[in-house]
Parts: structure tokens; C-alpha cells; sequence
């Protein structure tokens, strides 16, 4: 049977602690034992069930790391508090001094920056490649080589990883492939397709609600057990810990995830191909002039469509900012980074999520002036919204 994602979710039943359908919140930042040895034995990772200190673990971060972890199909997961903290911790832990890293050249700006300009410090390099080209993620591979890292659907020009086609190449080099799949959950589901470690954003679709900072590593026991451990963790000595109540709210949020997804995709896949009937360059997965459609097929799960993501290029950024200006006077939407929002959000990656990449370097991956991001919102007639978008265009000469 096929894998299903909202229905693992769905299966899971919580009873709090007076019998609310809700589980009851950890309000706690440590934990008493009956006795010292089981104390000890909680210290050295041995006792399920016990809690220590809730920067290590706490009932309502597991609850969600378990949901989290239906959601990817994984052994399990951890929570932390924000995206960063959870790719940071994960690098950090597959990687040593001398280490090197296969990237993705299309990543999020703050992956980017912290590949590039961070690591070095430790003396770990990172070669950043077009990750849609296997002959070009192979020959980047060295001996000291720690990880093949990317996004299922890639910040910010939506490029797709063939995830199989990765899995192999990792295999083979007996290297952890690490997907960040912010951009895909549901759509895409990596873990299910041979990457060892898939990680989340929750800020964004996860949540849905623009009002958190969040994070997820899903994968096996053994490796988020490893991120926990109290001598050697990355995940637990970093410290990026998510707090209890706000994982109790994420958890609220993920079950409604599967609905808005759907809604996110029907809206964007509107969108796209009425801009690309009326001759703009859109970029959209589910569009077959997307290079990476074909791959995408493959590999999604059909029933929540091609995701809510879009790029529009209007020209120039003086195009796209007064664009961006007029549709947020229009109600549109906002003018503001992030994504997975209920309305539209729109910004100029050049200039703000990516603008950690050098302007050339941005003219060599495509990223051009005029782009627009698009994190199309859940309008109920999109249509409508449609006809908008066009008058403010109209309005503006694009
Ligand atoms: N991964 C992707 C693809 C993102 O777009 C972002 C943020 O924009 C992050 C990771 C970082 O997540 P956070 O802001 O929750 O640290």
C-alpha cells in the first residue's frame, strides 16, 4: 500500500492527563526520580519513560517529534527550536574538523551562509552543486566527504532533487543523504525514498500560522538518539531545544496540515498556469515546462498536488518591488519572508531570503533580479485573487 502520511497521523491517540483529547502540556523544566540509580541509568540514555531536564527531552516534545515522525515515515524524530537548529545540529554531528560537505548550490540563505561562511571556521568545507545533475553530485564526492545535503524542493528557485536517484549515490559512498523537505511535507515524503535524515522548518507549512520558530529531525533511533546524548550531542550540548507549550501548539496545527496543503496546491497550481498562459516566466513544479516535473512525478504523493511555492520574474527588482508593494496595499497578501502562511506571502529573494549569496553567484544559479517568491495562501476564490493580481500588474505596465 502506498505510503500515507495523513492517515499515520491521523491513527495516533493521545489522552492527557485528566482525559483531554489533547495531551496534557509538560510545564516543567526538570523531572524528580523515586530513586537515585534510576537516575543515573536515565543519564546514560537507558530508561524509557523517564524524563531528566527538558533541554535532553519532554513528554510534549516527544508527542510531537512522534507526529512528526508519522508524518515522514522515520523511526522517530526530534524537535528543536527552530529549522537552524535543527540543520545546524545535524551537520554538526555527521561532521568533524576536516570534514567535507556536498551541497545543494540552491539552498535556503541561512543553510547557505552557515555551509559556507560558518563551517570553514571548523575547518569543514562544503562544495555546493547542481543538485538536479548526479554526474556533478558524484564527481564533488572526496574521501573526507560527510554528507550529501539539499532540499527536496529548493529555496528559492524550486529545483528538485531526484531523491532515489541521491540515495544511491550517498549509499554507495556509505555517506548520510540529508534532505531539507520545509518546502514538501506530505507532498514529498524523502525518508521513503532512501534519505537517512529529513528536516523541517516547522515555521513554515508545518505549523501554518506565521506565530513560531521551530524545527524537526526525522530518523532513525539511533541517529536522533545520538543528537540527545548528554556527553556527545550536538542537538542536546547546542542547546536548540524547542519549549513544551510551543510544542503542544505545533502539534494542533500539524493536524490540520493535509487539508491546507491540498488547498495551498490547488491554489498555486491556479496561479501558475494562468501566469504562464499569459507569458510570464513561472516557475512551478507542477507546470511541465518545470525542468524537474518529470522528477517530482515520480516521487510525490499525487492527492496534495505540487505544493505552494511559486516564482514569478517580473523583469527587475524595481518591478517586483513596486509589484510586491501594490499587492499588499491591495490586500493580497504580505510583503514579508517565510511561507506556509493562510495569506499570500511575497518577497524578493535576491534581496532578502537568499541575499546571503553573493550577486554573482546568484546570477549563475538563476536567482535573477526580478524574481518573486510566492507562498500562495489558502484564498477560497483564487479566481478572484487571480483578477486582482492582474490589475495591480496591469496597473504597474507588467
Ligand atoms: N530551511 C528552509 C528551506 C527554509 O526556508 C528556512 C527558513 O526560511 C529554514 C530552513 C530555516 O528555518 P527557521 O527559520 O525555522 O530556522
Amino acid at each position: 500500500m502506498a505510503f500515507d502520511p495523513a492517515n499515520k497521523i491521523q491513527d495516533l491517540q493521545y489522552f492527557g492527563e485528566f482525559g483531554g483529547v489533547n495531551p496534557s502540556v509538560s510545564d516543567s523544566s526538570t523531572y524528580t526520580f523515586l530513586s537515585a540509580k534510576t537516575m543515573f541509568d536515565t543519564f546514560e540514555g537507558n530508561t524509557e519513560g523517564c524524563y531528566l531536564y527538558s533541554r535532553h527531552s519532554s513528554p510534549s516534545n516527544l508527542y510531537l517529534g512522534e507526529a512528526l515522525a508519522a508524518l515522514e515515515g522515520t523511526e522517530t524524530a526530534n524537535v528543536t527550536a527552530s529549522g537552524m537548529g535543527a540543520i545546524t545540529a545535524v551537520i554538526l554531528q555527521c561532521c568533524d574538523a576536516g570534514s567535507h560537505i556536498v551541497s545543494g548550490r540552491t539552498v535556503y540563505g541561512g543553510s547557505y551562509a552557515f555551509l559556507k561562511n560558518f563551517l570553514p571556521r571548523l575547518n569543514i568545507q562544503t562544495s555546493f552543486v547542481d543538485i538536479t545533475s548526479a554526474e556533478k553530485v558524484e564527481a564533488a564526492i572526496t574521501e573526507k566527504t560527510r554528507m550529501l545535503y539539499c532540499e527536496a524542493v529548493s529555496n528559492p528557485l524550486l529545483e528538485i532533487a531526484d531523491i532515489k536517484a541521491l540515495a544511491a549515490i550517498a549509499k554507495k559512498h556509505n555517506i548520510p543523504l540529508v534532505i531539507d523537505n520545509t518546502f514538501s511535507p506530505l507532498t514529498i515524503a524523502p525518508a521513503q525514498h532512501g534519505a537517512d535524515v529529513v528536516i523541517h522548518s516547522l515555521t513554515k507549512f508545518i505549523n501554518g500560522s506565521s506565530d513560531c520558530v521551530g524545527g524537526a529531525v526525522c530518523g532513525s533511533k539511533e541517529f536522533c538518539l545520538s543528537l540527545k546524548d548528554v556527553n556527545d550531542g550536538a542537538g542536546m550540548l547546542l542547546g536548540s531545544t524547542m519549549d513544551s507549550l510551543r510544542a503542544a501548539s505545533v502539534l494542533k496545527n500539524l493536524r490540520t496540515l493535509h487539508i491546507r496543503i491540498k488547498k495551498h496546491s490547488e491554489n498555486a497550481l491556479f496561479l501558475a498556469r494562468q501566469f504562464e498562459k499569459d507569458g510570464f516566466r513561472v516557475v512551478y513544479p507542477g507546470l511541465e515546462s518545470h525542468p524537474g516535473h518529470e522528477t517530482m512525478k515520480k516521487q510525490m504523493n499525487p492527492e496534495y498536488g505540487f505544493g505552494g511555492m511559486m516564482t514569478l520574474d517580473v523583469g527587475s527588482l524595481d518591478k517586483a518591488n513596486a509589484l510586491m508593494e501594490r499587492m499588499q496595499h491591495s490586500n493580497l497578501g504580505y510583503l514579508a519572508v517565510s511561507l506556509g502562511f493562510y495569506k499570500t506571502l511575497f518577497s524578493a529573494p535576491g534581496t532578502s531570503t537568499s541575499s546571503e549569496i553573493a550577486p554573482e553567484e546568484q546570477k549563475q544559479m538563476g536567482l535573477t533580479d526580478g524574481l518573486i517568491r510566492f507562498s500562495i495562501g489558502l484564498d477560497n476564490d483564487i479566481e478572484r485573487t487571480y483578477d486582482m493580481m492582474k490589475a495591480c500588474m496591469k496597473a504597474l505596465g507588467i
